[in-house]
């Protein structure tokens, strides 16, 4: 397959020097024109034609440049915030978010609009392509500083290209999104995937800075109306063979319990998803009240329960159960994976906060046996789902980190 990844030509291989060139400013910023050539070991004459060329199409800029007693101070560089945006979309079941981040990850802009997901792909893109250009016209943001488009879908995504296998929640059909996609926002600008994978690899860009570190490790952990986890290793999603990797909600481990909506019992989901805590409080609640069962649980009372802050003991045995069902999931994450960090996000973990992962940790730390080994933290996300700061990532992975995925490489290029 011949594409853009797999030809280089000179003008490529100087675009990529400005990536990393581009990605370093980013992480250590403000940074000296020196520092950048020792860290990427090129020549400071590279160095000064990428810079002056990043200065001149503004997506970097100095700063500090000043005067001591000793002399005059390298000039740092940082990245100009304003200077490219992303276009970020997070397709829900009736509703889109939309919106605009610059290069420092702020929020310019969002708009949230509703939608059937019956109206099918066509149309809902349609409209978002519609909302996107009354976003940026409005603003007066010139076309050529939009870095690209990108859409995180629940289901799943062949990221590669933009194929859309099965997206439960939306009844959507089987369809390769992308040439309507580029159709509607520009060849090559276009960035698709699945919501999961967006949200893990968006805690990369904008979520705590221990996740960049060289060498980072971590597992993006959730439990919301699912649950199921994503290994991203030095900013790359690992998505395995069949795009697999990290379902721990539906491995049957625990016994009994409901039956799963994949079909089998005794998986984690079927324990302590959002809804099937819930319908466990309802249980409970019916046998304390048959004249006051609960038809709809506040997130108060949800989070309550989680904190083990319900006076009845049905309540902490179930809260105790909740945690350690929990523990089991990330017992699992750290024997298979040993990562860094483990990112926990989603209703369940957002509502039992600290108090949650304090009741955790005592679990694990039953468990692990090995002392002496180095921490593994946990960390609650930083990115609230129904932001766009998680499409927008896929946007910002191309521009920092092309070599992670090519996933804006047409089929059809070459
Ligand atoms: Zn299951």
């Amino acid at each position: 397959m011949r594409t853009a990844q797999t030809i280089r030509m000179p003008g490529q291989i100087r675009e990529s020097n400005a990536r990393e060139v581009l990605r370093l400013i980013r992480d250590h910023q403000p940074i000296s024109r020196l520092s950048l050539a020792r860290k990427t070991k090129m020549s400071t004459a590279t160095i000064t034609r990428v810079v002056n060329d990043l200065l001149e199409q503004k997506v970097v800029e100095e700063v500090g440049a000043a005067y001591s007693t000793r002399g005059r101070k390298p000039v740092l560089l940082r990245v100009s915030p304003g200077g490219r945006i992303a276009f970020g979309a997070t397709v829900l079941h009736k509703k889109v978010n939309i919106g605009l981040v610059d290069l420092e990850g702020k929020l310019i802009c969002k708009e949230q609009i509703s939608i059937r997901s019956e109206q099918g792909p066509r149309a809902i893109f349609e409209t978002i392509k519609e909302v996107a250009d009354n976003l940026i016209i409005s603003r007066n943001i010139s076309a050529s500083k939009i870095l690209g488009y990108g859409f995180a879908l629940p289901g799943f995504v062949r990221s590669g290209n933009g194929f859309v296998e099965a997206t439960v929640s939306l009844g959507w059909e089987p369809a390769n999104l992308k040439p309507m996609l580029e159709e509607l926002f520009g060849r090559g600008k276009v960035y698709l995937d699945g919501l999961t994978e967006t949200m893990a690899q968006a805690e990369y860009y904008f979520g705590s800075a221990e996740l960049r570190t060289p060498g980072s490790s971590y597992v993006y952990f959730f439990a919301d109306e699912g649950v199921g986890a994503a290994l991203v290793v030095e900013g790359k999603l690992f998505r395995g063979h069949n795009y697999d990797v990290g379902d721990i909600g539906h491995i049957p481990m625990l016994s009994g319990g409901p039956i799963c909506r994949c079909g089998n019992r005794g998986c984690l989901e079927a324990f302590v998803s959002k809804p099937a805590i819930l319908a466990r409080m309802s249980a409970i609640q019916r046998q304390l009240s048959e004249d006051e069962p609960w038809t709809d649980v506040s997130d108060e009372i949800f989070a309550k329960l989680i904190r083990g802050e319900l006076r009845e003991p049905q309540f902490q045995r179930l809260s105790e159960d909740i945690a350690r069902e929990l523990a089991w999931g990330m017992l699992m994450i750290i024997k298979c994976y040993d990562p860094q960090a483990i990112v926990v996000a989603g209703d369940v973990f957002k509502l039992g906060g600290d108090k949650l992962i304090e009741r955790i940790r005592d679990n694990l730390n039953n468990w692990i046996l090995h002392k002496h080994n180095r921490e593994i933290s946990i960390v609650m996300s930083q990115i609230d789902p129904s932001t766009v700061y998680a499409a927008s990532a896929l946007v910002y992975q191309n521009f920092f980190n092309p070599s992670l995925e090519p996933a804006a490489v047409s089929e059809e290029q070459g």
